[in-house]
């Protein structure tokens, strides 16, 4: 008899009870895997107080919620976060588990896998559930998921199958996969979470917590400025800044500007940054690298300002300006302002 197949599993991040996007695109995901192998979509949900988060989580596509509620989970801390996971696991053995590649996501993914002695494959940009054959060593496996990452520098696109051990468990980058529409009619079962933890598991002890000033929200803006090393200096990003205000939207950057400490790396774009899909990304003086490009080349209109033609930027741009960014900024501002 044919070994029944495990759930998709999605490990729900969220914060003071608002769910993470990443973890609603992976839900998203999750239900069209799950779809595919005949399982069910599970959610995996722990913090203190997020039975709120439940009706949310239907809605995207879940048909069961895992909730683990105790007040030794919140905020997030690795140990005991991992400890429930793998107890989870144990006793329900699910097929698939996505992790959103986050802060907490690459904390707690690695520690699950190693305590799993299982594999994981960080970073992924796409997922699909595809039958393997393992010529090497004369074994052919269906229905296992594919884990399609850039690997060496974005030069290639690999795709990684784990055949040794379920979980088949991956990390996934934000903004990467598609958000559905929610279906509110949508209803689940929730099972309830025993938690159990030892003194061990909790010494770690979160004494306080303190807030960014202004947080940066390129995944979710509408308009990109984005900056690169052709800026030229730190001071000069003022120009880049100027463009973001008078069109409302906010400042990107590639990483030679970030690397080059002109700006922080939560406004990085690209491969080890984040991926965005704005309806407008305006590209000054950046090159156009691979890298930078898988994270904004889905942009719906993209307006590149560079001195050289031959940029590779150009080639994925709708508008090239080809020119010097000093002035083409302040002419675009002066004819923005003159509009509106
Ligand atoms: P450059 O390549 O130096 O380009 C500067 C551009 O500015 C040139 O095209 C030049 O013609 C133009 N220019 C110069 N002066 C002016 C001017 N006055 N007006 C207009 N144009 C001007 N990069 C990212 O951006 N994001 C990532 O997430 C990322 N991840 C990476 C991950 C890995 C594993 C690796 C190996 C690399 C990664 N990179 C990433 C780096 C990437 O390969 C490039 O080095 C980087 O994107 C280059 O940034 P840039 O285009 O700003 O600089």
């Amino acid at each position: 008899m044919a070994e029944k197949i495990g759930n998709v599993w999605v490990f729900i991040e969220q914060e003071a009870g608002k769910i993470a996007d990443v973890s609603l695109e992976l839900v998203c995901k999750g239900r069209e895997l799950a779809a595919q192998l005949g399982v069910k979509t599970e959610a995996v949900l722990l913090g203190d107080n997020v039975a709120g988060c439940v009706d949310t989580l239907f809605a995207y596509g879940c048909d069961n919620v895992f909730l683990a509620e105790d007040s030794r989970l919140e905020p997030f801390t690795v140990l005991p976060y991992a400890k429930v996971i793998m107890d989870l696991i144990r006793a329900h053995k699910p097929n698939i588990l996505l992790f959103g590649a986050t802060l907490k996501g690459r904390e707690l993914a690695p520690r699950v896998a190693s305590e799993k002695l299982g594999g994981l494959t960080a970073d992924c940009t796409d997922l699909r559930i595809d039958d393997f054959e393992d010529k090497k060593n004369n074994k052919s496996y269906t229905n296992k998921l594919m884990q399609i990452r850039p690997a060496f520098g974005g030069n290639i696109i690999a795709t990684i199958v784990n055949t040794w051990d379920d979980p088949q468990m991956v990390t996934v980058r934000e903004g990467v996969m598609k958000l559905d529409e929610p279906d509110f009619g949508r209803k689940g079962t929730v099972t309830p979470v025993e938690v159990k933890l030892t003194d061990a598991e909790t010494v770690i002890k979160v004494l306080e917590r303190v807030r960014a000033d202004k947080e940066v929200d390129l995944k979710g803006a509408q308009i990109i400025v984005a900056g690169g090393y052709g800026v030229g200096s730190k001071a000069n990003f003022k120009l880049i800044y100027d463009l973001a205000e008078a069109l409302g939207g906010e400042v990107g950057a590639s990483r030679a500007a970030v690397d080059a400490g002109w700006i922080d790396h939560d406004h990085q774009v690209g491969q080890t940054g984040v991926t965005v899909r704005p309806r407008l990304y305006i590209a000054c003086g950046i090159s156009g690298s691979i890298q930078h490009c898988a994270g904004m080349s889905e942009s719906k209109k993209i307006i590149a300002i560079n001195t050289d033609p031959g940029a590779p930027i150009f080639s994925v741009a709708h508008y090239a300006i080809v020119g010097d960014l000093n002035t083409v900024i302040p002419q675009m501002i002066k004819a923005f302002k003159a509009k509106a």
